[in-house]
């Protein structure tokens, strides 16, 4: 299967999995997860119909970036962000998924007020509790938003999260749904420029089930692109 053909696979079963939930297919973005493709492939993507592309590193961005490869797309980060490369990310991208510290969100806004603009970003929940991975508990999301709510380079636009590796379709499915509820809560308390309009969760293994769950971002990789070969780098 080429990039052309998987795209069009993964759109019509991302849509089924929207008219299954009961919902509008036009408010679900599927994004391109690209990590380790080149600037070639990610245009192949693009001219699939692909319109949103996610990266995690700030030095592969920059490169496939200057050669032009998500012209006409929006340009999302969703790796880990160092506070050294906060002025390569912010202003560069649409949304950057990551934010899970006070520090980081001042340094992000400060650099957006530097250049005039806001920065929309989303709250990264570590929701499997893993010590290994970047991301705030659930308990805490509100507290941090609170605290950065007021930084005017910076609005937080939603949350994202990744579930557990391990984790069986059962307990992922759990973690969508404490995601979800998490996710109209903090919409619920209406904090002032806060604007809960994106939930960023769900992968290749499991981005239907993120859909049913409500996600309205899923970042797709293998999928599109097939098996990274992290052997190659
Ligand atoms: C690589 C990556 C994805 C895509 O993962 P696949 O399992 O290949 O679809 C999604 N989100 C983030 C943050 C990633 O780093």
């Amino acid at each position: 299967m080429d990039i052309a053909d998987n795209v069009k696979e993964i759109l019509g079963r991302a849509e089924n999995a929207a008219r299954r939930a009961g919902r509008d297919f036009s408010e679900i973005t599927v994004l391109a997860a690209s990590k380790m493709n080149d600037a070639a492939r990610v245009r192949q993507a693009f001219d699939a119909g692909i319109r949103h592309f996610g990266e995690n590193r700030v030095q592969e961005m920059r490169e496939k970036l200057a050669q032009g490869a998500y012209d006409g797309a929006a340009l999302h980060f969703i790796g880990r962000l160092q506070k050294n490369k906060v002025k390569d990310v912010t202003g560069v991208c649409r949304l950057i998924h990551s934010v899970d510290s006070e520090s980081l969100a001042e340094a992000i806004s400060k650099r957006a007020e530097s250049a005039g603009i806001v920065q929309d970003v989303l709250i990264e929940i570590n929701v499997g509790a893993e010590e290994s991975k970047s991301g705030i508990s659930p308990a805490a999301a509100d507290e941090l938003i609170c605290r950065i709510a007021g930084f005017s380079g910076i609005r937080v636009s939603g949350l994202m999260a990744i579930p557990p590796a391990s984790a069986g379709i059962t307990e992922t499915r759990n973690y969508f749904d404490l995601m979800y509820k998490l996710f109209v809560d903090i919409k619920d308390k209406k904090y002032d420029n806060v604007n809960m309009s994106f939930l960023s969760m769900g992968m290749t293994r499991d981005f239907e089930d993120a859909i049913m769950a409500g996600s309205n971002i899923v970042r797709i990789g293998t999928a599109i692109f097939g098996a990274r070969n992290y052997a190659r780098t």
